[in-house]
């Protein structure tokens, strides 16, 4: 079988979230040896600003693109790299949509343009699955910027003569985002007039990415099962609910994987020190370096709190700014080291917490891939109050880590994250129901009691540290789908 992934963000080569690890490590673990799938995978995404120049091998082919987007033609041409045997990575150069500072906006403003820029990502996709050699069997297509791609391709099979083009699956990682735009949009897709309809991508009068792919393709997933049932409701289906209840036989949820070669703690180059299960005692020197390189003091009974995320309402960034600044004000002797960047407002609030509390808070506002290892290594508990996460990654990296999670028990975080009330043998971390600020404080008292409970610490800390979240065990699930959408 060979698997095309489509996808607007590739680690390490462009990255804002969580999708660009997954599509990395997924694409990774089914092309590897481990899964014993012998599949071959492709991917293709686009060609941003610096990463030829970064990633020397990246080459670019004699492969050319015209592909028509409204009234104009928009040339472009494919970049390839071949990582491993069985893993091939296709780069769509086209300057003027994606050599740009940021992926999707910059200071905090869409571009204008995104429609037109992910409709020529998605042609180019097809392009790709029509003509390359050893044609894909299955189109897995990622989030709203390439969720056209299967109304395309069936316009290309009923129009355009191409008899058999690829399976479609299609994963949401967040439905929040949804890739809508006015209904005049349509005319760039190429498609005709009356394939806008409420059955394909119309919704409220505007052409809706994310939509177009939940109708259009054979089987949807999502990253976690609770994210899955979560998005049949009205508080979590973001308007799409209806729809998704309508798809329900053919939507599923599948945990995300770590990719556990970039987060090994026993050979992490960004760590001072190594340290795993076995043998932890490096943990405490990540510890005092992190709490150095944040200007904190260098206190190892004092435990260190940590979060790194967009600073976003979706996280429950101002949860965590008003229980943090709570429990200092009470005199809960405690650290807390943010690393994140997002809304303006709350990134100022948490500058104000670090500046009225120097010695308990370090806010780090920016993206920092490195220093986010480092924050894992040396934290004791890492926090996520998410008001929902469709999978969440840092609660899996933190567990490997050996920084306790503390989360909000919604999608990802609720399947991940095993609290001892459930059972106590095998628990992993602290898990709070409640979207508050009261119910985040109680969690972290919790956590405040078994600090002082060493045995018990050892005892969480540990089993996280064990739990396996690898890619290879996540992976068979998606082979499992592919084969059965091929044999539909
Ligand atoms: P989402 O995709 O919703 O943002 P995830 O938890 O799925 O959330 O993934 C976020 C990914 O982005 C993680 O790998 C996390 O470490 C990383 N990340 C988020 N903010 C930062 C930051 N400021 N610096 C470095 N890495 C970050």
């Amino acid at each position: 079988m060979h698997v095309l992934l489509a996808t607007s963000e590739l680690n390490p080569y462009s990255k804002t979230g969580g999708l660009a690890d997954m599509v990395s490590a997924l694409a990774r673990a089914l092309a590897g040896p481990a899964t014993g799938a012998g599949l071959k995978v492709s991917v293709v995404t686009p060609l941003y600003r610096g990463v030829a120049e970064a990633h020397p091998g990246i080459e670019p082919t004699s492969w050319r693109l015209a592909i028509p987007l409204g009234d104009g033609l928009v040339e472009g041409r494919f970049h390839c790299c071949k990582p491993s045997a069985n893993l091939t990575l296709w780069f769509v150069e086209q300057p003027g949509f994606f050599d740009r500072a940021g992926l999707y906006n910059e200071s905090n403003r869409d571009y204008a343009d995104n429609a037109a820029r992910f409709i020529f990502l998605s042609r180019a996709a097809l392009i790709l699955a029509r003509h390359l050699p050893d044609p894909p069997t299955v189109l897995h297509c990622h989030d709203w910027q390439t969720g056209l791609i299967p109304i395309l391709a069936r316009h290309a099979r009923l129009q355009a003569g191409w008899t058999q083009p690829p399976r479609t699956v299609f994963t949401i990682h967040n439905l929040a985002f949804q890739g809508s735009f006015p209904a005049s949009t349509w005319g760039l897709t190429g498609l005709p007039s009356d394939w806008l309809h409420l059955e394909s991508a119309l919704h409220f009068e505007r052409v809706n990415f994310l939509k177009a792919g939940l109708t259009q393709a054979q089987a949807i997933t999502t990253v976690s099962p609770t994210y899955a049932q979560e998005i049949l409701t009205p508080e979590y289906g973001c308007g799409l609910e209806g729809l998704l209840l309508k798809r329900y036989n053919d939507l599923s949820g599948i945990l995300n994987g770590v990719d556990y070669e970039e987060w090994n703690s026993a050979s992490d180059p960004a760590l001072p020190a190594a340290f795993s299960a076995g043998d932890p005692a490096g943990k405490a020197v990540c510890k005092a370096t992190l709490q150095r390189e944040l200007g904190l003091p260098d206190r190892s009974d004092v435990p260190l709190f940590a979060n790194i995320s967009r600073l976003t309402d979706q996280k429950g960034s101002s949860l965590l700014v008003e229980t943090v600044r709570a429990l200092l004000d009470a005199g809960e002797s405690l650290q807390f080291a943010l690393l994140g960047s997002g809304e303006k407002a709350l990134e100022n609030a948490f500058r104000d917490l670090a500046k009225r509390f120097p010695d308990q808070v370090a806010a780090r506002i920016g993206f920092d891939p490195a220093l986010s290892h480092r924050i894992e290594a040396g934290a004791d508990f890492y926090l996520m109050p998410s008001r929902f996460e469709p999978c969440g990654l840092n609660q899996l990296y933190s567990l490997r880590y050996g920084a306790i999670p503390i989360v909000r028990a919604t999608g990802g975080l609720k399947d991940s994250v095993v609290d001892p009330r459930d059972n106590a043998a095998q628990a992993t971390g602290i898990q709070f129901a409640p979207y508050s600020a009261t119910a985040l404080q109680k969690a972290m008292m919790k956590a405040l009691a078994l600090w002082q409970e060493p045995a018990w610490l050892r005892h969480i800390r540990h089993n996280g540290m064990t739990a396996d979240f690898s890619w290879e065990k996540q992976s068979a699930e998606y082979i499992a789908l592919y084969d059965s959408v091929c044999r539909e």
